[in-house]
């Protein structure tokens, strides 16, 4: 098997399990329990909030703790709303992930008014229409999970700050994959979950400049300075502190790594003559590689990689199931003739050459076939 989809989940780290093993196994108290039982998973809990917070340039109390990637989005963007009236705006991109969309709808069945901001066809915001916009909270991703594009966050930013907005990030495709320091960025929010970065699933943060402006999202027990209700899930906090810090310290190693599996793969596609485009900005995650063949079939090409042993995605993970073009290909305004032959190739840190080079060799025929 050949796993090349990692921007849809990573493969746990062995250091990251075996940090986290002695929490399911003999420390399993409860950590907010004032017994000494408990003590050494209220200390476990402690180090990784701080651990998590150094690599990002935070402060610990500025994390808090989440189930994914998903509740930390919906906790900013819907948490914030609905703890204000109708009145309060919203502005996202038109490519977010469905996280961030799919909560905006909610809250615009409600009566709240949401606006989304184009990008161009590369992927990137347009930064003048960003700052045409009027609205209480601005929520654009780091970087794109279908096509890798980076955004250029601490200009768009400054630019919510300037028209008097908060500003959020969904950090969950960059977080442990490029350099992520929330104070030099200045954002008000970022959201990061921890199966991205080889951690293990289940678990995310939400990163608060001012943990005062949030409500309870998930209200009971008085966990996380009672803004998120739910004993702490400590062996999966552990392994996600202990993931994150690894790839954080191998972030440049990995990207040169990645960068050259990127080239030897695109080399073997280049000199096939197969007719493709590649989507996404120059700035992209490592390992991003979204492709669309001309009067191809993505979800096609997916099952035939798929018989050859190689998992990849078509545009999002998420939305596999769906064959429809995507939100994020239509909104960089991607031919239908080329859209519909779209698939993800998401390299992670522990491929190799001979691996892209027979993806490379299973695509370029399964093309030819499909063009037949
Ligand atoms: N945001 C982005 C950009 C993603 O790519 C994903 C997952 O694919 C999510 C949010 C959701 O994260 P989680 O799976 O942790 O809920």
């Amino acid at each position: 098997m050949i796993y090349a989809d990692n921007a849809a989940t990573t493969r746990l780290d062995d250091e990251a399990l075996n940090a986290m093993l002695p929490y399911l196994r003999e420390q399993y108290g409860n950590a907010s329990q004032p017994y000494s039982f408990s003590r050494s998973a209220k200390k476990a809990l402690k180090d990784a909030r701080e651990t998590i917070a150094s690599c990002i340039n935070a402060n610990p109390e500025q994390i808090l703790f989440t189930s994914c990637g998903t509740e930390s989005d919906n906790w900013v963007v819907k948490g914030l709303a609905l703890s204000h009236s109708t009145s309060w705006r919203v502005a996202v991109s038109e490519i977010e992930h469905h996280a961030i969309l799919n909560p905006c709808k909610q809250l615009e069945e409600i009566g709240y008014k949401v606006d989304y901001i184009p990008v161009d066809k590369n992927g990137l915001i347009d930064l003048q229409c960003a700052e045409n916009i009027k609205s209480d909270l601005v929520s654009v991703m780091f970087a794109n999970n279908e096509i890798g594009t980076i955004q250029p966050i601490k200009d768009l930013c400054r630019v919510a700050h300037e028209n008097g907005a908060l500003f959020h990030t969904d950090a969950v495709q960059a977080l442990g994959h490029v350099h992520v320091e929330v104070k030099d960025l200045d954002v008000d929010f970022l959201s990061a979950s921890a199966h991205k970065f080889n951690g293990p699933k289940g678990i995310g943060f939400l990163y608060a400049k001012d943990p005062s402006l949030l409500n309870a999202f998930i209200c009971g027990g008085g966990q996380e300075s009672g803004l998120r209700a739910g004993t702490e899930n400590v062996a999966s906090i552990v392994g996600m502190s202990v993931a994150l810090k690894k790839n954080c310290e191998e972030i440049d190693v990995n990207k040169k790594h990645l960068m050259m599996l990127e080239e030897v793969f695109l080399n073997a596609l280049n000199a096939s003559g197969v007719d493709f485009i590649r989507n996404g900005a120059e700035e992209r995650i490592p390992g991003n590689i979204s492709l669309s063949f001309k009067d191809c079939e993505g979800e096609a090409l997916l099952h035939l990689l798929d018989l050859n042993g190689i998992c990849v995605s078509t545009g999002s993970a998420c939305d596999s199931k769906n064959t429809q073009v995507s939100h994020v290909l239509k909104a960089i305004g991607l031919d239908e003739e080329y859209a519909k032959g779209t698939i993800r190739i998401s390299l992670g840190k522990n491929n190799n050459v001979a691996e892209v080079q027979k993806i490379a060799d299973v695509l370029i025929r399964s093309v030819g076939k499909m063009n037949l």
